[in-house]
C-alpha cells in the first residue's frame, strides 16, 4: 500500500512538472530571463546635418529649405558685446520684439569668450533677420556679427577662425555659394564691418 502511494506521488510530481513546462513555467531554461526584455534600439548614426565638418557645435535646427541664400557679415561697431547684450539692446532700445537682429554673434573676449559662436533665436526659429537694412537680405540673408569695431581695430584670430568655420558650415547646410558670402557694405551705404575686416582672408578659407 505504501509503495502504491509512493508510486502515485511520483507520478503526480512528474505530471506536475510536465504540466508546468507546457504552461510556460518551465521555460526558464529555454529562454533566459534577459531574452524577454527587448533590447533598446541602437542609437542611430548622427544625421548628416548633425555632423559638423567644421568642428563647431551648433544647436541642431530644422533649417527651412530654400530660405537662406546669402551670408552677411557685420561688426558690432562696439569694443565689447555678446548675443545677450545685443539682444537686450535690440529689444529695449530698438523696440524689436523678436530681439537680437543677427542670427549669430562671434565674441572677442570682451562680453563673450574670444571666438565663441553664439546662436541667436532668429536662427533657431528660422525667422528673418534685422541686420541688413534691406528686405531681401533680411529675409534671405543669415546675419553674422563679429563683436568689435574694425574701423579702429581688427578681429581676433580666434574670431576669423570661428567665422570661417561657421560660414563653411552654413554654406554646407544651406547650399550657399561662396560668392553669396558678402559684407554688409556690399548691400547698403555703410562701413560695416569696418575697413580692417579681412574679407579676402575669409574668402580664401571658403570653398571655390
Ligand atoms: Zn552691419
Amino acid at each position: 500500500m505504501d509503495r502504491d502511494i509512493l508510486k502515485c506521488l511520483l507520478l503526480l510530481s512528474f505530471f506536475a512538472v510536465y504540466i508546468g513546462m507546457i504552461c510556460g513555467c518551465g521555460t526558464v531554461e529555454k529562454q533566459p530571463p534577459g531574452a524577454a526584455i527587448r533590447p533598446l534600439p541602437r542609437p542611430s548614426l548622427v544625421t548628416p546635418r548633425k555632423v559638423v565638418p567644421s568642428g563647431l557645435r551648433l544647436p541642431h535646427v530644422n533649417v527651412t529649405a530654400h530660405k537662406w541664400k546669402y551670408i552677411v557679415v557685420h561688426h558690432s561697431a562696439s569694443p565689447a558685446g555678446s548675443a545677450a547684450s545685443f539682444d537686450e539692446f535690440h529689444r529695449n532700445k530698438r523696440g524689436w520684439d523678436r530681439g537680437l537682429g543677427y542670427h549669430f554673434v562671434i565674441g572677442n573676449g570682451r562680453g563673450a569668450r574670444n571666438g565663441v559662436v553664439e546662436t541667436g533665436n532668429r536662427w533657431t526659429r528660422q525667422i528673418d533677420g534685422a541686420h541688413a537694412g534691406s528686405a531681401e537680405y533680411n529675409e534671405h540673408g543669415i546675419g553674422v556679427c563679429l563683436v568689435g569695431d574694425f574701423e579702429v581695430g581688427s578681429p581676433t584670430n580666434e574670431q576669423i577662425s570661428s567665422l570661417v568655420k561657421l560660414v563653411k558650415e552654413l554654406q554646407w547646410i544651406c547650399n550657399i555659394p561662396s560668392e553669396n558670402v558678402i559684407l554688409h557694405r556690399h548691400i547698403r551705404d555703410t562701413q560695416c564691418p569696418g575697413g580692417s575686416f579681412p574679407y579676402y582672408e575669409l574668402l580664401a578659407g571658403l570653398p571655390r
